[in-house]
């Protein structure tokens, strides 16, 4: 098929033609004494993204789900019980991984299409009188259901509680895209993924760490933590220091990090918060016009970078999405887990303007409309035209 296919999954996302063209470049050596002018930066800016000042951030080469490895081996001991919100598949897989590592997960179940409820966790916290809770763990967006959790609400739980827990947060598809503040919302370790708001190829995740959770991981060191190596931020901070890596680093990634910054600070974090909430809203009207719902459970809960839309109960979801794709050359997000079939995805993160999203809501209207399901063409892109009218400047 020619012209571009529409990449609509909330990850990987369109990666900017000047990222591209700043990721074809000649091997270096890694250990030159100019690299770490490159490497340096990368880590201060990285940190604006995060809107930390006092922590520490580091770049693995890893998807995101390698971010939540890092963070809870190099900080916590085995054994330790966390806390850990699940309302969607991103946040049952972290559980997993937790306990596979050894931690003890207690596991707060929230309806599916929620978030983390700060009122429940803040009085589990009170109640852990002997503080056995070393960290909470929640999935600021997730990706599953389309639901964006108030990070800054469960922060203040906690400190309202006055809990030592640490706070871990999946910020892997939030962060570059979704206002996230580390440092004020009282966030301890914070994963970011390359191929979502950064808008990178997979295969590298930013961990931001508090000097809390440094100094508790040092402590725990002392003692006894969950084995690892590769993924030791000790290792990472003391060759960072420098502007090295312990280990070779994909050349590439980093410069295409360099350029995905730079397309980030140059836009201004607060207008690519602002551009993700306009484009998520048009999205929503489209929805809304089609007479169908989100996953969301009420609208406060929905994301601004992915929109999860459920589809008649009659309906079969996969069908649309294989049909989109395959007659239209339009990739939509799949149901995932007990959503498979029921829903589909569109997400609306990192290099996107309005008509690049009017494209894709046509096609999955088109797309819908193929497969019987009873929703007028036109009307989702009527929806959604005239929401983005509304603003007078351009994203
Ligand atoms: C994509 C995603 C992950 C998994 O990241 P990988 O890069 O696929 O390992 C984890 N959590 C959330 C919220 C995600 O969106």
């Amino acid at each position: 098929m020619r012209g571009r296919q529409f990449l609509f999954v909330p990850g990987p996302t369109n990666v900017p033609d000047r990222v591209l063209r700043a990721m074809h470049v000649p091997m270096e050596d890694h250990r030159n004494p100019d690299f770490p002018n490159l490497v340096l930066p990368l880590l201060e800016d990285l940190k604006k993204v995060f809107a930390t000042k006092t922590g520490k951030t580091f770049i693995f080469p890893a998807s995101g789900t390698g971010g939540w490895e890092a963070g809870l081996v190099s900080i916590l001991s085995p054994g330790d019980k966390v806390l850990l919100s699940r309302f969607g598949r991103f946040s049952h897989l972290w559980g997993e991984l937790a306990t596979h590592l050894g931690l003890t997960v207690e596991i707060f179940e929230e309806e599916w299409g929620s978030g983390a409820n700060p009122d429940r966790i803040a009085e589990r916290l009170k109640a852990d009188r002997s503080h056995e809770i070393k960290a909470v763990l929640t999935v600021h967006n997730e990706t599953a259901t389309g639901v964006t959790s108030d990070v800054k609400a469960v922060g203040a739980a906690i400190a309202a509680a006055k809990h030592p827990a640490l706070h871990f947060v999946d910020g892997i598809s939030s962060i570059g895209s979704l206002d996230f503040q580390m440092d004020s919302w009282g966030v301890d370790v914070a994963v970011a993924g390359s191929q979502k708001g950064f808008m990178l190829p997979a295969g590298a995740c930013f961990v931001a760490v508090s000097e809390k959770a440094l100094a508790h991981g040092m402590e725990s060191g002392k003692n006894h933590r969950v084995a690892h190596a590769y993924f030791s931020l000790t290792d990472m901070l003391t060759n960072n220091a420098k502007g090295y890596f312990p280990y070779t680093p994909s050349i590439p990634m980093l410069h295409g990090l360099r350029e995905s910054l730079n397309l980030l600070l140059e836009e201004g974090l607060p207008n690519v918060y602002d551009r993700h909430h306009h484009l998520a809203t048009g999205c929503r009207a489209a929805v809304k016009a089609w007479g169908l719902k989100t996953c969301a459970v009420a609208d406060h809960w929905n994301s601004d970078t992915v929109t999860a839309i459920v589809v008649p109960s009659d309906a079969d979801a996969v069908k649309v999405i294989s049909h989109a794709f395959r007659r239209y050359n339009l990739a939509l997000g799949a149901g995932l887990d007990r959503l498979a079939g029921k829903v589909f995805r569109i997400g609306h993160l990192g290099d996107l303007n309005e008509l690049m999203l009017l494209g894709a809501i046509s096609g999955a209207e088109m797309a819908m409309h193929d497969c019987g399901i009873k929703i007028e063409l036109g009307s989702g892109v009527a929806a959604a035209q005239a929401s983005f009218q509304k603003r007078t400047r351009p994203v």
